[in-house]
């Protein structure tokens, strides 16, 4: 029998300019560490992988450490659009809601979508008015905003070249448009960082499920939808391969059907999960200027977190076993 497992992400990025040894960084593995517990327990308790990634997705975007729900970033007219997705490995189910405002869990409406609607993928407002009827929890747009968010839209445009996305080709801000700025402590350059959340898990009876969940992009133009909410690109689960959540510039994703492309990988091309996720990792994505990672776990239970950015926020546990946590290239710990 497979041994469950969970594994999160809370985002891609690029190393920060500030101190690597933070506090911030403790306070980030704490955080991390606290929501894979969460996740374990879940599985421990005989619950399903889909029980599993749901709450450890909420519980990351209730976090306004990561751009997900309460501590979303914001578009370039200073408002929120989430998006979120969930998929269910057994029987290749999925839910999505994307350019949404007013839901406080996207990842429930995504999860109300697939269990309570005949649609896939609600959008806006329609997406709203059926959470309300779902019952789930509402709030004013404002609810979302924190200071840090406003404060990396702000340095974003100020950088000398406007940039509609977060700068992934290594660039920095200048320096003498951000002075003044520049006083956060994140391990991860906040404003380099794609802070999408999401989880994978395999639960005790071998099945499969994915969850993402992200405010977008800094800056990001109105009614722009990345590949969190987008089957096959941001999420995907299917209990015969392999389920995956991805984070990092969403076009790229969705240009190489990044999720779907490992268990195609492994379904087509029987390439094994560590194989097939190095390959849309660290090649596919990388020609297409593709800047992040993923989190996969397939149906034997293995798991992989790839990412081609200085640095994810991942975590993974084993029922049984302990939290292992990693923001930078060195192995989880
Ligand atoms: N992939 C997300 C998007 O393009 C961003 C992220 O991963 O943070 O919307």
């Amino acid at each position: 029998m497979t041994t469950p497992v969970i594994v999160i992400h809370g985002g891609a990025g690029a190393l920060s300019r500030n101190s690597m040894s933070s506090q911030k960084e403790q306070t980030y593995r704490q955080s991390l560490a606290q929501i894979v517990a969460a996740g374990q327990a879940i599985l421990a308790a005989g619950c399903s992988a889909l029980d599993a990634v749901t709450e450890a997705v909420r519980l990351l975007e209730e976090d306004p450490l990561f751009n997900a729900g309460y501590g979303s970033v914001f578009t370039h007219q200073q408002t929120h659009e989430l998006d979120a997705c969930v998929m269910d490995g057994r029987n290749l189910q999925a839910g999505a809601v994307c350019g949404v405002a007013r839901i406080r869990h996207p990842i429930l409406a995504a999860r109300a979508v697939m269990e309570h609607s005949p649609h896939l993928l609600l959008s806006a407002q329609g997406a709203e008015d059926f959470a309300a009827a779902q019952g789930l929890a509402m709030v004013d747009e404002n609810f979302f905003s924190t200071d840090e968010r406003l404060q990396q839209l702000i340095r974003v445009q100020a950088s000398d070249t406007y940039q509609i996305a977060l700068d992934h080709d290594g660039q920095r801000l200048s320096e003498s448009t951000i002075r003044g700025l520049d006083d956060h402590d994140e391990p991860l350059d906040p404003d380099k960082k794609y802070g999408t959340v999401g989880a994978v898990a395999i639960d005790a009876k071998g099945n499969l499920a994915a969850a993402t969940s992200t405010g977008g992009m800094t800056n990001k133009m109105l009614g722009r939808i990345g590949d969190s909410p987008i089957v096959g690109a941001g999420c995907y689960a299917n209990n015969q391969t392999v389920a995956v959540s991805s984070t990092g510039t969403g076009e790229a994703f969705m240009r190489a059907v990044a999720a779907y492309d490992v268990s195609a990988l492994m379904e087509y091309a029987d390439l094994s999960l560590a194989e097939a996720t190095q390959r849309v990792v660290m090649d596919k994505l990388l020609k297409l200027d593709g800047s992040g990672g993923m989190i996969a776990v397939d149906a034997a239970g293995n798991i992989a977190l790839p990412f081609n950015s200085e640095g994810m926020y991942r975590g993974y546990g084993y029922v049984g076993g302990l939290p292992k946590v990693g923001i930078y290239g060195d192995p989880e710990s």
